[in-house]
């Protein structure tokens, strides 16, 4: 199993995992390592299960995937060479509908971290109420380091080698880091290619399409639209409300991107912002909407790929980024970001999930000791998956919703998923992410129990 250690991080302390998990990982065969990122998301689901009192079998059956598909497939380079390349797709669980999640393009990703990915769909789909249940796939590529043309024919041959395991209603993929909505029309016109005989409509195979191409509206900003919907839910509880805010975002992409100009446009104040090319502090404000501009300017215009350089804020250190006071941080980047160090440092009230398990176990004992709130990212961030969701009944029924009626029913949901973890926590007494785990396992646990286990 390989542990997710950042090339820019020490690699945190061991953290035992709780010790209600260690005899179900034992059972289904998982090493307890403290450090792996598929041990610390199931410990903590394990946690919640314990707390809420799930029975032993949905324990066992969530623990693990119930398929890890592995590719290799050779694509012909622009220079007449091939290379071989690795793909993956986890199908997590399916027990409330098909399984879904998204596509991560990126040179590091490995088998845990999908497995890890594709296990929190399961309990994001599950806690926002939509009908799926959660994989997720990957390919192991820099798609910075290669031509559109070369790019094409790695997505076409991946579609290809996965296509007998996916469909519109089996298994739906979506973006990730790294994937776009050009990546997904070509995900879609192979998959259509290769199943003409098949279902009415096969581009539903896919969600985060272009518009032009059956995407819906409202589908790239949606995950930063939920982490600002789930923030106006939740900071009253905090006797806060936007307009006195202050933020940070860590990773500006998609995510972290729309998240802050949608935060920004509720009044509160962008301040500081870090990616995977430096960290930048304006006091007076950064305008999110302005350097989302800045950090996609190609590299031909003065373009550096991120945020370095952007001439309105001065650059700071690492250390000066996470100690910076402000009300609201926002994780919008990749996994395991806030390990002790980085929690020891953080100088802030809300921590908002907007990435995918941005915090070790052993980073939030420290958040917790510190009084740090933090809003989970399967609640959190469960703005994409939805309105993924709301892309493929589109597709289902031939029809095209207005960006109101996205935005309106997404922040349905929204409030809804925030509700069924406010409840868990009142009941159970526990901190916010066992109770969006319990508020998840809790339909699991109904829709297992009325369906029962085949034979
Ligand atoms: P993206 O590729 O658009 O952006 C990733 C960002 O992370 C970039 O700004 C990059 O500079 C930054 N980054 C990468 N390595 C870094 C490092 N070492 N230090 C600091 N910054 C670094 O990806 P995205 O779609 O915005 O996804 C970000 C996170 O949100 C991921 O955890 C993803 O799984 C999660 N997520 C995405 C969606 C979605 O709809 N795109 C939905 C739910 C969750």
């Amino acid at each position: 199993m390989t542990t997710m250690t950042r090339p820019d991080q020490k690699a945190a302390a061991p953290a035992p995992a709780p010790a209600t998990s260690n005899h179900i990982f034992r059972e289904v065969g998982l090493p307890e390592d403290p450090n792996n990122l598929y041990s610390q998301t199931v410990g903590s689901m394990l946690h919640g299960a314990e707390v809420m009192g799930l029975p032993h079998y949905l324990r066992l059956i969530l623990a693990q995937p119930k398929n890890e598909i592995m590719v290799h497939f050779p694509v012909k380079m622009d220079d007449g060479s091939f290379r071989l390349f690795k793909g993956y797709r986890v199908q997590h669980n399916n027990a409330l509908g098909p399984y879904k999640g998204g596509l991560r393009f990126h040179h590091d990703v490995h088998l845990d971290d999908v497995k890890s990915l594709a296990f929190l769909m399961t309990m994001k789909c599950s806690l926002v109420g939509v009908p799926y249940g959660g994989g997720k796939g990957g390919i192991k590529v820099d798609p910075r380091k290669h031509s559109a043309t070369e790019m094409e024919r790695i997505v076409r041959r991946f579609t290809t080698a996965i296509a007998h395991q996916i469909g519109p209603d089996y298994d739906i993929p979506a973006p990730d880091v790294g994937s776009n909505s050009q990546h997904m029309a070509w995900i879609a016109d192979t998959y259509t290619f290769l199943s003409e005989i098949g279902g009415s409509n096969p581009t539903a195979t896919v969600t985060g399409k272009p518009i032009e191409y059956g995407g819906s509206l409202g589908r790239e900003k949606a995950t930063g639209q939920g982490v600002v919907d789930t923030l106006c839910e939740m900071l009253p509880e905090l006797k806060l409300e936007p307009k006195q805010c202050t933020f940070s975002v860590l990773g500006f992409g998609n995510v972290g991107s729309w998240s802050g100009k949608i935060f920004q446009d509720k009044g509160a104040k962008l301040v500081t912002v870090g990616d995977h090319t430096g960290f930048i502090k304006n006091d007076k404000g950064i305008d999110a909407h302005d350097l989302a501009v800045y950090v996609n300017k190609p590299k031909s215009e003065g373009g550096t790929g991120g945020i370095a350089g952007y001439p309105k804020a001065e650059k700071i250190t690492k250390e000066e980024f996470y100690k910076h006071k402000v009300e609201v941080f926002i994780p919008a980047a990749l996994e395991q970001m806030i390990q002790e160090p980085e929690a020891e440092m953080l100088n802030c009230k809300v921590v908002a999930e907007g990435a995918n398990a941005p915090t070790t176990p052993a980073g939030e004992r420290v958040l917790q000791r510190r009084g740090i709130e933090v809003l989970p990212a399967i609640l959190c961030n469960a703005g994409g998956v939805t309105v993924s969701y709301f892309e493929w009944v589109q597709n289902k029924t031939f029809k095209s919703w207005d960006l109101e009626r996205v935005d309106g029913e997404l922040k349905k949901h929204m409030i809804a998923a925030a509700g069924r973890t406010r409840d868990a926590r009142r009941k159970y007494k526990c901190d916010l992410r066992t109770a969006a785990y319990i508020g998840a396992l809790e339909r699991l646990q109904k829709a297992y129990e009325v369906r029962g286990i085949f034979p």
